[in-house]
């Protein structure tokens, strides 16, 4: 199975907003085979959107199992998400496939309701909070072509060059 390529900032493809998932059918589900394989050849990263590797239709994977110390539903796959309700504020350090030098502080809603299809097409919802929230509306920016980037806290030295590149 083929690893993507991941588009990088400032790739303007990265601003193309998704469109949404008609049907669920064998070439999305072969998609999504090649979107779980590509998230899991890169170690520590918690979610992956299809815009990111130049395919603009609204299909997000998440998963933060990895950092079990944090409240998650292990590894979703979500077709055409939309969040129904969210509530309150925390503002956290993010990072970014596509943006791969920096972090920045964003501020995000600590708690979310959502809705979408999973990869076989059946309706689901989930309510989460705290990182696992966080990771499903920074990947839910993208199907908007919206990066972390452009919701930074501060405008001044708030993204950090991170150290381990
Ligand atoms: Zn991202």
């Amino acid at each position: 199975m083929a690893k993507l390529e991941i588009l990088v900032y400032p790739d303007e493809r990265l601003r193309q907003v998704s469109q949404i998932v008609k049907a669920v059918d064998s070439k999305i589900q072969n998609f999504i085979a090649n979107l779980k394989e590509t998230l899991k050849s890169l170690p520590g990263c918690v979610g992956i959107a299809a815009p990111q590797i130049g395919r603009f239709e609204r299909i997000i994977i998440v998963d933060i199992s990895s950092r079990p110390q944090h409240k998650n539903h292990g590894h979703l796959v979500l077709v055409n998400p939309v969040i129904l309700f969210s509530e309150g504020n925390s503002v956290g350090r993010e990072g970014c496939l596509s943006v791969p030098e920096y972090t920045g502080k964003v501020n995000r809603a600590k708690f979310i309701e959502l809705e979408a299809q999973n990869e076989f097409g059946s309706n689901v919802t989930y309510q989460m909070e705290g990182y696992e929230a966080r990771a499903v509306q920074h990947e839910i920016d993208h199907l908007d072509g919206k990066l972390f980037i452009d919701r930074l806290v501060g405008k001044r030295n708030d993204l950090k060059r991170r150290m381990d590149i």
